[in-house]
């Protein structure tokens, strides 16, 4: 059965991204539509959305919402989602999107993202689009179930939709002050927020997300059971538990029409498993671009990631400098985020000259040059829902050194030597010496061509691909709507 589908997220790929969610949003629509289901995703229109290069056409849709004291003009621009017949629906409001990034830390964040919910409705509404799904992503979209059943709940059109929130970081909840519940709108529906965080001045968008969406889902089995406990529930395990079987994971797919080492075409030259040794031309380009004069039989660990505590940056920052000094290694990094952290990657660069290379700021082109030239893949985080590029890793022949937890425990499996099985190096405890003492196993392997060549053959014969995980989303959808 075809189904109709409404999803609302802050990001979608290639138009605005600053991390696997708009992946993801872009993946998962690509998929839905080439399966068949008419889904219409709604992002805003960031003034950063470069123009020129996605031309966007008005949709004829021009209103103005308000929130609380504050009433903002809007309207719907369709933009092509590449290589897909659906289209993306970007919602104009110059005067919330236009800022310095996709997201801020301004007093009307919230409003952001109620403007985004609320234009994504009653654009259904203006097209009499009557979505059989209400998928939202995130606490950006967190309010939709809640809007669905109060402030949308008179209309017909939405009288079989059932809503699904998809939680992808729990460290990001949307929590604003008790003084702007009147942007809401719900007027006497107010009683529906949590009210125990009203009396204590705050309103947690994601919260009200999992506690009125139809079904929950996150992008792991693993971390679907991580966080309905209180080491990774960031607050939220309660409420978790109380939804028993509403809540689910699904692991994320992999593009592989952009994450392929026999397609990309940012790199030089393309391999596969039978050519994989082209990774040693890769790196040996790579490194010469990066001024990294080091000889060609040395090991590249690699590393490409937003800079933030989840990540593991602290236990990379004091194990790294360790084996630096101990043994032949390079190390590239990509990433930005937290200042503290960009600094003190420039300083392991400053360090071992020569060897090391952090470059800050976010590149499209390095992220595929450091999988498809590196040898080892580092993803120590601390908690990672799913996590992308230890996927894009296996695919690219790079042996991903991941901690056992969320999506990297589900989709990477230990290496054992006795038996040759698995696909990566995965450690346990969240501590500078045990990631130490991972790396040290995976360099011992890379000394040993006849198991490095068995872990990078295990690896780039995995598939994660959408075809596999979003018919578990149409699965899902239909089980809502039985
Ligand atoms: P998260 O969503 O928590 O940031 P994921 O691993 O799920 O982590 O997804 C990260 C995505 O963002 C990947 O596609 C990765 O290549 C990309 N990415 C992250 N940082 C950068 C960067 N500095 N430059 C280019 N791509 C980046």
């Amino acid at each position: 059965m075809a189904l109709s589908i409404c999803a609302i997220a802050s990001e979608a790929a290639p138009f605005a991204k600053t991390g696997g969610l708009a992946d993801v949003t872009a993946a998962l629509t690509k998929y839905l539509a080439g399966a068949g289901h008419d889904v219409r995703l709604f992002v805003p229109l960031y003034s950063s959305v470069d123009r020129a290069r996605f031309p966007l056409s008005p949709a004829g849709i021009s209103r103005s919402t308000t929130l609380g004291a504050h009433t903002y003009a809007w309207s719907v621009h369709i933009a092509a989602l590449p290589n897909s017949s659906a289209r993306v629906h970007m919602v104009d409001c110059p005067a919330l999107y236009a800022r310095g990034g996709l997201y801020t830390s301004d007093g009307d964040d919230h409003r952001r993202f109620l403007l985004l919910t609320r234009a994504a409705l009653e654009c259904c509404q203006h097209l009499g689009f009557q979505p059989d799904i209400l998928h939202c992503h995130d606490w950006h979209a967190a309010f939709g179930p809640l809007f669905l059943r109060t402030l949308y709940g008179w209309d017909r059109l939405f009288a079989g939709t059932r809503s699904v929130l998809t939680i992808h970081n729990i460290g990001y909840q949307g929590v604003f002050a008790a003084h702007d519940a009147a942007d809401l709108g719900l007027g006497d529906n107010a009683h529906l927020l949590h009210q125990d965080d009203l009396k204590a001045g705050r309103i947690n968008a994601l919260k009200h997300g999992c506690m009125y969406a139809d079904a929950i889902t996150t992008v792991s089995p693993t971390y679907a059971r991580e966080i309905r406990t209180p080491q990774y529930g960031m607050g939220l395990e309660d409420i978790l538990r109380a939804r028993g079987a509403a809540l689910t994971g699904i692991l994320n797919g992999v593009d592989y029409d952009e994450w392929d080492p026999r397609t990309d075409r940012y790199v030089d030259l393309n391999y596969d498993a039978s050519s994989v040794s082209v990774k040693g031309e890769l790196k040996a380009r790579l490194l010469t671009r990066l001024h990294l004069p080091v000889a060609a039989g040395v090991p590249l660990i690699g590393m490409v990631s937003r800079l933030a505590a989840q990540k593991g940056i602290e236990l990379t920052l004091a194990a790294l400098p360790r084996l630096l000094a101990a043994r032949k290694l390079a190390f590239v990094a990509l990433g930005s985020g937290e200042g503290g952290y960009e600094y003190a990657l420039g300083q392991l660069q400053r360090d071992f000259p020569g060897r090391v290379v952090c470059h800050r700021g976010y590149n499209e082109e390095l992220a595929h040059w450091i999988e498809a030239a590196g040898d080892l893949f580092l993803m120590p985080s601390l908690y990672e829902p799913c996590g992308l590029n230890q996927m894009y890793s296996l695919r690219y022949g790079t042996v991903p050194v991941v901690r056992r937890t969320g999506g990297l425990a589900d989709s990477v499996q230990p290496y054992d030597p006795a038996t040759g099985t698995g696909t990566g190096i995965v450690f346990e405890e969240p501590s500078a010496a045990a990631l130490e003492a991972a790396l040290g196993g995976a360099l011992g392997l890379y000394a040993q061509p006849q198991h490095w060549r068995r872990l990078q053959a295990n690896g780039m014969a995995q598939d994660f691909s959408w075809a596999r995980q979003g018919a578990l989303y149409v699965a899902l959808y239909e089980q809502l709507l039985a």
